[in-house]
């Protein structure tokens, strides 16, 4: 469902395995896709149902629209008619996918997915691609109209933290309400839901998205990771930027890479939070020291500004609200026409698009559109001549020019004047 622009963030992040998560388009609507349970089901063992159970709960509350994926090969497991069950009493939008329908023979099994009381079920060969265009449209069909984009004029910057279990979030959500600066709202239920925190930090609005799922600690953590994962991605789906929390004491790991290029994949601004610096020799408490150190790591975010912190002896907190702002005032930055095709014709003239079986791009004419993530829309003359290579070149040239500091920038290609 994913496919094309999970090659292209991929490859770019250096992400390829274990993806829970993806922006896919269709017809013009974009929509994420979150992967849910299924991986613990062999690691787990005899947690494994309430571990089910707490995810699917999950996935559950925060969908607009459930897939509900069964194997037609091997037919109904007692897994599935207990997910059925909790699906129906949720009453909530569903449609039954019944996967590896490879071949007319191997769909046999089809009729008995209908026991379990829902529509009839798209029948996709996932590998193969088959039906899956089918379901998009059907998927698409059934979803509820979009939601307005947050950061809208006037409302607050909505800023999500995120970050892999124990590196810090809560209590750096504390030591940022400790700030002298931050007043908390004391009237709430001005945004739209009670799991927020509203306040004015040096007297600009803001709004920190769904800190009670940040708060609410589980005794199990790791074993529900996905869960806090999960919960994590709605909320930065409801942001306008992320702060990235990684712990300096123990470096990076992939999964504080998946969360960053999650949020640049959803076309989120970033800040990375180095948390816990009073754990790390006097030279590594600068944020110029992480700045350097990060780079390898965070190379497809290399235009994401670095803090270091400590949420417990409070150093560096100040420096967290004022980087996220400027993020967030960075994506409302016009690039007027004029300057941006010029920006573009030198950087064409100043090198070349390689030629690809004789034939280059050729801009014709660019402009930006109205959209929440920076977006460059560039009409050529062949909208796959565009190399992986040239485009990071150009993103560079219009990044050197109008700044979008933090934040990802979206070249879009349409064939035409
Ligand atoms: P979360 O799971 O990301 O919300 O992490 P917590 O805020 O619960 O913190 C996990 C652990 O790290 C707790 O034991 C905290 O006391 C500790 N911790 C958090 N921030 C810091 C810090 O800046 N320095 C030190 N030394 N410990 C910290």
């Amino acid at each position: 469902m994913i496919g094309q622009r999970k090659a292209i963030v991929d490859a770019q992040a250096g992400l390829t395995r274990d993806r829970l998560y993806g922006v896919a388009e269709w017809r013009g609507r974009e929509f994420t896709v979150v992967d849910t349970a299924g991986l613990d089901l062999d690691t787990a063992k005899d947690e494994s149902r309430a571990a089910i159970e707490a995810q699917t709960k999950v996935a559950i509350d925060q969908a607009d629209l459930i897939v509900f994926l069964l194997d037609v090969r091997q037919g109904l497991t007692p897994i599935d008619r207990d997910i059925a069950r909790m699906l129906r009493t949720s009453r909530r939008n569903l449609i039954v996918v019944a996967n590896k329908a490879d071949s007319p023979s191997e769909r046999h099994l089809a009729h008995e997915l209908l026991e379990l009381g829902f529509d009839e079920p798209s029948l996709i060969s996932a590998q193969h691609g088959l039906g899956v265009g089918d379901l998009l449209d059907r998927l698409v069909e059934a979803m509820p109209p979009p939601e307005e984009a947050p950061g809208q004029d006037g409302s607050a910057d909505r800023l999500a933290i995120m970050g892999r279990p124990n590196v810090g979030k809560s209590s750096l959500l504390n030591a940022l309400l400790g700030d002298e600066r931050a007043l908390v709202s004391p009237i709430p239920g001005t945004t739209r839901d009670p799991i927020d925190t509203e306040l004015t930090f040096g007297g600009v609005p803001v709004v920190l998205v769904d800190t009670a799922g940040i708060r609410r600690k589980s005794s199990s953590r790791d074993r529900l990771e996905r869960y806090s994962l999960l919960r994590g991605i709605h909320a930065m789906e409801r942001s306008d930027a992320v702060l990235l929390v990684i712990d300096g004491s123990a470096g990076v790991l992939a999964q504080d890479q998946h969360v960053a290029g999650y949020a640049l994949e959803a076309g989120k601004g970033l800040v990375i939070v180095v948390n816990k610096i009073d754990l790390v020799e006097p030279d590594m408490r600068k944020p110029a020291y992480w700045r350097k150190a990060l780079t390898n790591d965070f190379k497809f975010a290399a235009f994401a500004p670095v803090v270091a912190v400590s949420a417990k002896t409070k150093e560096g907190i100040r420096t967290v609200i004022p980087a996220a702002l400027e993020v967030v005032g960075q994506r409302r930055i016009k690039m007027p026409p004029n300057e941006l095709n010029r920006v573009l014709r030198e950087a064409f003239l100043e090198h070349q698009p390689p030629s690809y079986k004789g034939r280059r791009l050729k801009l014709n004419y660019a402009t930006q559109a109205a959209a929440e993530t920076p977006t460059v829309v560039m009409f050529v003359n062949d909208t796959n001549l565009l190399h992986f290579s040239y485009r990071r070149y150009l993103e560079k040239k219009v990044r050197d020019r109008f700044g979008l500091v933090g934040n990802p920038l979206k070249l879009v290609l349409r064939a035409g004047k």
